[in-house]
């Protein structure tokens, strides 16, 4: 599996800095979002260093797919109430542009009561 030793979502990954875990398995890893947005804030990562969504290729479709097929389950394990009252809103931040700010593909899942600090 390839990781980035400079990088700070592998690093988390493999646990050598300190998050507060969501979830793991041997291919996802997930945790709060340490300057949350919404009252329920978590990111979905996969293990191995992807740069970005632009850097995804068809040998990451199964990945991609189980990480965005967790993100509900999570979701409501982390106390967002249920469709469609609830619910909650999953971003992956791409490029300067798309607002990205560390280069390990994540995806933003967020939710609970509004008014959010953002979005
Ligand atoms: P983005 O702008 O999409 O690249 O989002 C990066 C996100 O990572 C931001 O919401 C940060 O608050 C979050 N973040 C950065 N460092 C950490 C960390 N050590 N633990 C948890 N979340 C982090
Ligand atoms: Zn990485």
């Amino acid at each position: 599996m390839s990781t980035d030793d400079n990088c700070i979502f592998c690093k988390i990954a493999a646990g050598k800095i300190p998050s507060r875990k969501v979830y793991e398995d041997d291919e996802i890893f997930a945790f709060h979002d340490i300057n949350p947005w919404a009252p329920i804030h978590f990111l979905m990562i996969p293990k191995q260093h992807i740069t970005s969504l632009a850097h995804a290729g068809p040998e990451h479709q199964a990945l991609l797919g189980r990480m965005l097929a967790l993100a509900p389950k999570l979701a409501l394990e982390q106390g967002c109430d249920p469709y469609p009252e609830g619910g909650f809103r999953v971003v992956i931040n791409t490029g300067a542009q798309g607002g990205q700010e560390v280069h390990h593909l994540h995806v933003h899942v967020m939710g609970g009561p509004r008014p959010w600090l953002k979005g």
